[in-house]
């Protein structure tokens, strides 16, 4: 076990980021040293989101928890991500919903999604995480619905082809704002067909969902 990772999950423990032992032991597990830039190393144990080119970001660890927590994830459930990035938060879904689930992660970035398969590839996670280069606002009808659905880059309103493409009961969390700097992460549980409750998490900062159903480019 890397000892800056124990000891960055145990303060996340203790800020009250982590509640359950299935986030606590993926957050444990999967190496987040392994999908950073290499001139970054020194940084990968910090609470903190990091440049990985193209002008983005791999999230903060306290906001990979946050997601994890809210999903309420499950083993063997289907998770769709928007917004792949290196492909760290998309093992430690996969690691929570097991070798019986499966996480589908749209990147509309080519060259970040081909780093986080070669990422997902080298540490054993390539057959239960799907990188699909696209527009994931518009989420991913070949595979909906799904169990769980969040989004890591944040839209002028939550992208209604996300919320279409989520099973009753599913749950799904998508940043909101139109300030770059400060959105709202909104908590969304599908109750019927037709029937939506919504729920305001509180203040985030994630780069900006560009396409159809997000922002120009
Ligand atoms: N999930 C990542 C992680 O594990 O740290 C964080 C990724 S970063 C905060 C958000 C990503 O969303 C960027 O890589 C960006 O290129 C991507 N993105 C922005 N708009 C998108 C869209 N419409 N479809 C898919 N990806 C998008």
């Amino acid at each position: 076990m890397n000892d800056r990772r124990q000891e960055l999950v145990e303060n996340l423990e203790h800020s009250g980021y982590i509640h359950s032992s299935r986030v606590k032991d993926a957050l444990l597990k999967v190496p987040r040293e392994k999908f950073i830039p290499s001139d970054k190393l020194s940084y990968a144990y910090l609470d903190s989101p990091l440049p990985i080119g193209e002008g983005q970001t791999i999230s903060a660890p306290h906001m990979v928890a946050i997601i994890c927590e809210k999903l309420d994830l499950k083993e063997g459930m289907k998770v769709l991500e928007i917004g792949t990035g290196f492909g760290y938060n998309a093992a430690v879904v996969a690691e929570i919903v097991g070798v019986n689930g499966h996480v589908y992660s749209l990147e509309r970035i080519e060259s970040l999604a081909e780093k986080a398969r070669e990422n997902l590839k080298r540490t054993g996670y390539e057959d239960q995480v799907t990188v699909v280069v696209g527009d994931g606002s518009r989420g991913y009808p070949d595979e909906a619905p799904f169990d769980r659905i969040y989004a890591t880059a944040s839209a002028p309103k939550v992208p209604e082809p996300l919320k279409n493409q989520l099973i009753t009961n599913g749950k799904l969390l998508s940043p909101v704002g139109t300030d770059h700097y400060f959105q709202e992460l909104i908590f969304i549980r599908r109750i019927s067909e037709n029937d939506f409750e919504t729920q305001k998490l509180g203040g985030v900062a994630f780069v900006p969902l560009i396409g159809k159903h997000g922002w120009p480019e």
